[in-house]
């Protein structure tokens, strides 16, 4: 690297160090230096800023320990036990920034694992602790209730989130793989999880916001791409990174199956603009704030949602006023009529609730009779409305209709997530949920299960709805993983028994709703 070209990246540095502009900042410092940088003496000099930035975080957390920040008593030692970058392999970069970023969600929060005051962890604090988390996390729960959950909205010039030129934000924030990604967007056997690496773990943001000016939203809304920018970092901050499964990652997965449903010939020549807005709105937000436990969990812990929405689609309407505040707050729409933005907020509403699993029979046999009497019209804006509802409903349980690579990582990543809720259960005597017992569960038989009894009917239906080449690779994954599975189940019996008793004796609706495969 050159020498001038070294001191202004320094000279950058040195500036976000001054502004405490950190995550975002350092990450971009860390893309821009050349590989021949990271490998060379020079590199030193970069680690000690770090070091210095790492101090200044400390200097700026009000009341906070620097133990209680980083775990430590020094954030050097911190620096040198977290900074220890193996440049082995390119993937390290993201994760020592990753790093960085737990840093600012611990010194936030204060709490080890959860940044979100509606996590039932935390709510357990408040019934098992006497101390005083228990005063200041009711109080946040308070505020969060009256403010559409978005009480931590004040330190965000603290979290770094800054809101670049958006014309430029591909330059800005995309590495040349991430971008090649881009470009194969509408592909069925789209990585979202090295795209998620690539894009340093904002996946969501990334995603969206170019499916946005892919579909000419942009444009067509007259939307302000700062707000649009500033409104998909806050829907993907109020994921919980911490959820094995309903994060922000399968946000972006959900997005952009939708996207590929919404480019199927029947939808894409009858689909609005305003048809595709709310679609990817809805996908991209279906899941907002998911605590990763299910509503069987919140309605028997007494949990606020619970009782707000009188124990009934608890998640999904929880789902829906989160992006309903998000969308407010952002002023996305200000420039719109109050009857459209209106209109918006409640068609994006019957979007995401249709994703209650629990709901599935309803919607399915009224698709089913729709199919049988051939009486769809897409001219009609209801039936459009109701297609884009199944099409939702598809995106989120499309998992097991992914390669085989992509469907085992979620259903390992939905199994944890289940089962780490039968683990709470079981220490505080909940009684353990179907299908979150880790004892007497396996990955095979709840994936087995899941797609004879709830993926299988829906994507035979939508097959029939549009039967093309996608739709038909679909049902061609879901076999062949389903038959995988049935493989690994027979292994772990030792025998060539294939039943999946679990299932067997369950509908639909005892099956959990959350954390379910949505
Ligand atoms: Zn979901």
């Amino acid at each position: 690297m050159r020498g001038h070209s070294l001191k202004l990246h320094h000279r950058r540095f040195r500036l976000a160090i001054r502004k405490n502009v950190f995550t975002e900042r350092v990450t971009r410092y860390w893309h821009r230096l050349p590989r021949e940088a990271v490998k060379s003496p020079s590199l030193e000099v970069f680690k000690e800023r770090l070091d210095v930035a790492l101090s200044a975080m400390v200097s700026l957390s009000r009341g906070c320990s620097v133990t209680a920040l980083f775990g430590c008593p020094n954030p050097r030692q911190l620096s040198q036990r977290r900074g220890a970058i193996s440049y082995d392999s390119s993937d390290q970069t993201a994760l020592y920034i990753r790093m960085l970023g737990d840093v600012r969600v611990r010194s936030r929060a204060g709490f080890e694992t959860e940044r979100r005051g509606s996590h039932p962890y935390i709510d357990f604090r408040i019934f098992h602790s006497n101390s005083e988390i228990e005063v200041s996390v009711s109080a946040r729960n308070v505020r969060r209730l009256l403010s559409f959950q978005r009480y931590l909205r004040s330190s965000r010039f603290f979290r770094g989130i800054t809101v670049p030129n958006s014309s430029n934000i591909l330059d800005d924030d995309y590495n040349g793989q991430a971008k090649c990604m881009l470009e194969k967007v509408g592909n069925w056997n789209f990585d979202i999880f090295l795209f998620d690496r690539l894009t340093n773990g904002n996946s969501l943001v990334s995603l969206t916001f170019h499916l946005f000016n892919l579909h000419g939203l942009i444009e067509h809304f007259q939307l302000d791409t700062m707000k649009l920018r500033r409104f998909l970092v806050m829907v993907q901050e109020d994921y919980h990174s911490q959820n094995p499964y309903h994060n922000a990652v399968h946000a972006a997965d959900v997005t952009q199956a939708m996207h590929c449903y919404l480019k199927e010939p029947k939808l894409s020549e009858s689909l609005t603009p305003w048809d595709v807005l709310l679609s990817l709105i809805a996908a991209a937000t279906h899941d907002l704030d998911h605590p990763g436990v299910n509503q069987p969990f919140l309605i028997k812990t007494n949990h606020y949602l619970a009782t707000l929405y009188k124990n009934t689609s608890v998640l999904e309407n929880h789902h829906w006023r989160s992006a309903v505040g998000l969308l407010r707050e952002s002023g996305l729409f200000a420039h719109m009529s109050l009857e459209n933005r209106q209109l918006m907020e409640s068609q994006i509403g019957d979007l995401i609730l249709a994703t209650d699993i629990s709901q599935q029979n309803e919607y399915l046999s009224m698709f089913r009779s729709h199919l049988d009497r051939g009486d769809l019209c897409l001219e009609n804006a209801n039936h459009r409305h109701f297609i884009l509802q199944m099409a939702l409903k598809c995106a989120d349980i499309c998992n097991p209709c992914r390669t085989w690579e992509l469907s085992k990582q979620w259903s390992e990543k939905v199994t944890e997530e289940f089962f780490h809720q039968g683990d709470i259960e079981k220490k505080y005597h909940l009684g353990v949920s179907p299908l979150c017992d880790r004892q007497t569960e396996t990955i095979a038989n709840i994936q087995i299960g899941f797609m004879t009894y709830l993926v299988e009917p829906l994507f035979g239906e939508w097959a029939r709805f549009s039967n093309t080449r996608l739709s038909q690779t679909m049902l061609g994954h879901l076999g062949l993983n389903k038959a995988s599975w049935k493989g690994v189940q027979r292994e772990q019996l030792g025998s060539g028994d294939d039943v999946d008793p679990t299932f067997e004796e369950m509908d639909s609706d005892i099956l959990p709703q959350e954390p379910r495969l949505s």
